[in-house]
């Protein structure tokens, strides 16, 4: 069925509502009570114009940033918020190196382009992370007890009941204003362990445009990846 020139595939099932979906590949479909004719499926749908726009942009954006890296020449990379092109080299290099706005792999390393990559940003955000943390923690009144980068699952960075505070590799991906509201969401974490109201006045008082970064994250936080 064709609703405001988007081609919907109509499943009819025993259900009392009209469910929209977006599928892996993009499609739209519609699952809709077996007892509705055409001409009232149509004119739901047609009123539901609006969501099936929103969540089709949606999903062309989370799919184009959703990118499947390979690690050849000419493919790029997020670093602090930008891409920038790989270019494998005859030369022995020491890991990964990022020079002239391009990172340098040297093609005997390919087979552990992965890994030594999670190294260039595990060492990047080392040496970005502290500084950002010593700006903060006074402003914020709190003192990690621990500070690490390391790998986390599904998240930036957490905090644990003792103090410690552990960032994702990845975070060396977003850009340095992304970095710093990472930061201080989870120094702000030391003094709420929530997400309470109280939690995020706390972000606003430091960063009153944290909306800006908590957005990009949404929208660019599926690229951040290998
Ligand atoms: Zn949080």
């Amino acid at each position: 069925m064709i609703v405001s020139e988007i081609d919907i595939v109509i499943q009819k099932s025993n259900r009392k509502t009209v469910s929209i979906f977006i599928e892996r590949d993009g499609s739209v479909s519609a699952r809709v009570p077996e007892k509705l004719s055409d001409e009232e499926i149509r004119d739901i749908l047609k009123a539901k114009e609006y969501q099936i726009f929103k969540n089709l942009a949606e999903w062309t954006q989370l799919n184009e940033n959703a990118v499947e890296r390979e690690y050849v020449n000419g493919q790029s990379f997020l670093y602090l918020g930008r891409n920038y092109r790989l270019k494998l080299v005859d030369e022995k290099l020491d890991g990964v190196q990022f020079k002239r706005n391009t990172f340098f792999l040297s093609k005997e390393d390919k087979h552990k382009a992965k890994e030594l990559f999670i190294k260039f940003y595990k060492d990047k955000l080392n040496s970005k992370i502290y500084p950002i943390i010593e700006r903060y923690k006074n402003q914020l009144g709190v003192e990690p007890n621990q500070v690490k980068v390391m790998e986390l699952q599904n998240r930036w960075a957490s905090c644990t009941p003792n103090g410690n505070v552990n960032f994702h590799w990845k975070c060396a991906m977003a850009p340095i204003d992304v970095l710093h509201y990472i930061v201080v969401h989870e120094l702000s974490h030391l003094i709420h362990n929530n997400h309470t109201k109280a939690f995020w006045n706390e972000v606003d008082k430091i960063l009153p445009k944290y909306d800006e970064q908590v957005n990009w994250l949404k929208i660019n936080g599926v690229g951040m990846s290998l």
